[in-house]
């Protein structure tokens, strides 16, 4: 722990999801310490994420995740989403 970091300056991460793990590796990378609490007794193997847009890309780079990503994934240079218009009458 470092020195700046007292008992009281813990960071308690509730959920060993992508943005809980992300979270830690982030203040693990700043020196910082922090403690994941999980409810599920192992990490799910069907992760519903399919899609990684490119910030989200950038921001795992760092962690070397980036790569493994790319030359699993089936890269898609379009994209289309539809969204339900509300009708006021
Ligand atoms: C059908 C579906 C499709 C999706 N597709 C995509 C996609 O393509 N791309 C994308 O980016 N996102 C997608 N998402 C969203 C995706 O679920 C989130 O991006 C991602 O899972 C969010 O991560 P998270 O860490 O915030 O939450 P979660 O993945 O939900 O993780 C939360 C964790 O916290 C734990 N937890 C909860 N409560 C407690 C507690 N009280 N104490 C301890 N642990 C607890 C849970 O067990 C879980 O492990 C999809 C979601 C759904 C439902």
């Amino acid at each position: 722990m470092p020195e700046s970091q007292g008992q009281s300056d813990r960071v308690l991460i509730v959920g060993a999801g992508p943005a809980g793990l992300t979270i830690a590796a982030c203040l693990a990378e700043a020196g910082l310490e922090a403690t994941v609490l999980e409810a599920e007794p192992a990490l799910p193997t069907n992760l519903r994420a399919s899609t990684f847009h490119p910030p989200t890309l950038d921001m795992l780079d760092r962690f070397g995740a980036t790569q493994k990503l790319l030359e699993q994934g089936l890269i898609a240079p379009t994209f289309q989403y539809r969204t339900l218009s509300l009708i006021h009458i």
